[in-house]
């Protein structure tokens, strides 16, 4: 007989995590789809310092292996699966296919998350993986002693920025504003090392190489003055994120940029059908924000399962 899932959650970030942790513990059957290591984005990020009740802060990679602990704990199942390609309305619930198989569910929700943006500038393509990065935590350490620079003017751009300057002699920090959009006191530090340099209304335009590896950067001037170039050989791009959001073309409604509509109990257009995290189109995306969107999730899940709406 073929297994009948309560809640399928797609995607093992924290959005995902958090709705398995409220799902698994409310004893309902609820299974994590999941391509990689649980965590999700954190774990590529050394430190985050604003969880609450961290005050230390914590490793990413950690925060995602004690948030899957913790669903695991309470009876939660996780599948590493080929990536979820589709999921179907089928007998009054959703059916999953990836490659690897399918999967009947009366639940899902959808905590896919964001992928970094690319900057699509000449260059960036043939030296990905060469000097182009988008990981500071995994690739920073190749850069002992090197210059790098690290491109955006939010909060990941100036903590990553910082996280650099454990390896790197010199981090150009390059933001094509006058201003960076990032926490004030994320500013204030980021501002006050002695490593990092800010080139402010800058817009790289393409990344060089030498020998098949990063050698600079060519940045064009906002303000009119004149295009610079900067040698180095490791490029950090951390210039926003866009939606995962392909699974739910055609079965819920997307705001501009693809972010998936949701109401306040994070239910999509589609009756039965939720998600949490930075996929939707709420405007804070933080690992608290995905925690807290991922537990109202489950936690309406749940309600929309015992009022019998469900006829799987
Ligand atoms: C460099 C960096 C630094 C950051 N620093 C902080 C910080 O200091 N504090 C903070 O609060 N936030 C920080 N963030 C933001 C935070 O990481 C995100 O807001 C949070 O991870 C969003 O969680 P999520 O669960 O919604 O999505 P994600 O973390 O993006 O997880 C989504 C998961 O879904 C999986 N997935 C996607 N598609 C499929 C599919 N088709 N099938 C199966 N699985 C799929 C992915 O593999 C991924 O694991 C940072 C982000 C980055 C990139």
């Amino acid at each position: 007989m073929t297994e009948i899932i309560d809640i399928a959650i797609v995607g093992g970030g924290p959005a995902g995590l958090t709705a398995a942790l409220y799902g698994a513990r409310a004893r309902a059957n609820t299974v994590v789809f999941e391509t990689q290591l649980p965590g999700g984005q954190i774990i590529t990020t050394d430190w985050i310092e604003n969880y609450p009740g961290m005050p230390e802060g914590l490793n990413g990679s950690r925060i995602g292996e004690l948030m899957h602990a913790h669903a695991e704990k309470f009876g939660a199942t996780f599948r590493t699966f080929a990536p979820i390609e589709e999921i179907r309305p089928d007998s009054g619930g959703f059916r999953l296919v990836s490659d690897d198989g399918e999967a009947l569910a009366r639940t899902v929700i959808l905590a896919t998350g964001s992928t970094p943006r690319k900057l699509g500038i000449a260059g960036e393509a043939e030296y990905t993986g060469r000097g182009v990065s988008w990981c500071a935590t995994c690739d920073g350490a190749l850069y002992r002693g090197k210059i790098v620079a690290v491109v955006g003017g939010g909060d990941a751009a100036l903590e990553e920025a910082m996280f650099l300057t454990k390896f790197a002699e010199r981090v150009h920090l390059i933001h094509r504003r006058e201003e960076f959009r990032a926490t004030k006191c994320i500013q204030e530090r980021a501002l006050s090392n002695e490593k990092i340099e800010v080139h402010y209304n800058r817009i790289p335009v393409e990344i060089t190489g030498h020998e098949g590896k990063v050698s600079g950067i060519v940045l064009q001037a906002t303000d009119g003055g004149p295009d610079e170039m900067l040698a180095l050989s490791g490029v950090f791009e951390f210039v926003g994120v866009h939606p995962n959001s392909d699974l739910m073309v055609g079965l819920a409604d997307l705001a501009d940029g693809g972010w998936v509509k949701v109401d306040s109990s994070m239910m999509t257009s589609y009756m039965g059908l939720y998600a949490a995290g930075d996929v939707t189109d709420t405007p804070l995306k933080q690992v608290v924000t995905a925690a807290g969107q991922g537990a109202t999730a489950a936690f309406e899940a749940l309600r929309y399962l015992d009022s019998g709406v469900c006829t799987l």
